[in-house]
């Protein structure tokens, strides 16, 4: 059995490009939850931002624990939304790189499919230059490995077809996942901080200390800058754009109840 689609709510692929756009220096990852019909066609509609450990490129290992936390979350949401959901494929980006997987997605990916033959990966090239037209483009595949005839262990590329489903609204637990994507973010600056801190036993010199706490207090700004900054305008806006609709909606019941007490009075008249 393998995937013969994808399809991500808007709401989730929202969140996933955001994260993608987070850093241009290097990849970040995720997983993704959701739910598969009778056509083995794939409906993601949840999201794991998970937090990276080793940030050298090329480099999507997602631990074990990593793993167990998601599925844990995929059981509370299938018991809160009353569907059935579970982790079913996982998320990268390629910052400056073309899209299409490499031998170490595809080997990945096929390790993943080893638990669920439905699994898919979902790739988003973000920061890469049109050579046309010089401008910065973002591209998005969704891949499942297929062993090469060259060998049993060798894997190749199989495209699933992706589709983004239209939401109008963000379901909370994305919102959730959104706001949450700042502190994931700091948390990873302050982890890869503190391991450059010297023990007194190995004691570095002062300017690489001072070197180290200038990298990280800049990388905080960074995030603070293309992160929190905006998040916090769009989650503003958004705030406003509901208080607004709420106004419009109570007005709307207002009205309705007027009429209907209208027409209760004009009945009671009558008979
Ligand atoms: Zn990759």
């Amino acid at each position: 059995m393998t995937a013969e689609g994808c399809v991500l709510a808007a709401d989730v692929f929202s969140v996933c490009l955001t994260h993608a756009l987070s850093t241009e220096r290097e990849e970040i990852m995720g997983l993704l939850i959701g739910e598969l019909d009778k056509r083995s066609v794939v409906h993601i509609s949840a999201l794991v931002i998970l937090q990276r450990s080793d940030k050298t490129p090329d480099r999507c290992e997602i631990s074990p624990e990593q793993l167990t936390d998601a599925a844990m979350y995929a059981d509370s949401l299938q018991q809160k939304l009353k569907r059935p959901m579970r982790v079913l494929g996982w998320y990268h980006s390629h910052p400056h790189i073309t899209v299409w997987p490499s031998h170490v997605d595809v080997r990945t990916q096929a390790d993943y499919q080893m638990m669920d033959p439905c699994f898919v990966g979902v790739i988003f090239s973000v920061f890469n230059i049109d050579k046309q037209t010089q401008e910065s483009q973002v591209q998005v595949t969704c891949f499942q490995s297929v062993t090469n005839l060259q060998g049993a262990h060798e894997y190749m590329r199989r495209e699933v077809p992706f589709f983004v489903q239209k939401r109008s609204t963000f379901e909370p637990h994305n919102l959730q996942s959104l706001s949450s994507m700042p502190q994931v973010l700091l948390t990873e600056e302050t982890l890869a901080y503190k391991s450059t801190i010297p023990t007194e036993k190995d004691e570095k010199n002062l300017v690489t200390q001072l070197y180290n706490a200038s990298v990280y207090s800049a990388s905080v700004c960074h995030v603070m800058d293309t992160m929190i900054g905006p998040l916090m305008s769009s989650l503003t806006n958004r705030l406003t754009e509901n208080k607004e609709s709420t106004k419009k909606l109570i007005e709307e019941k207002k009205r309705l109840q007027e009429q209907i007490d209208a027409i209760n009075k004009a009945n009671t008249d009558g008979s």
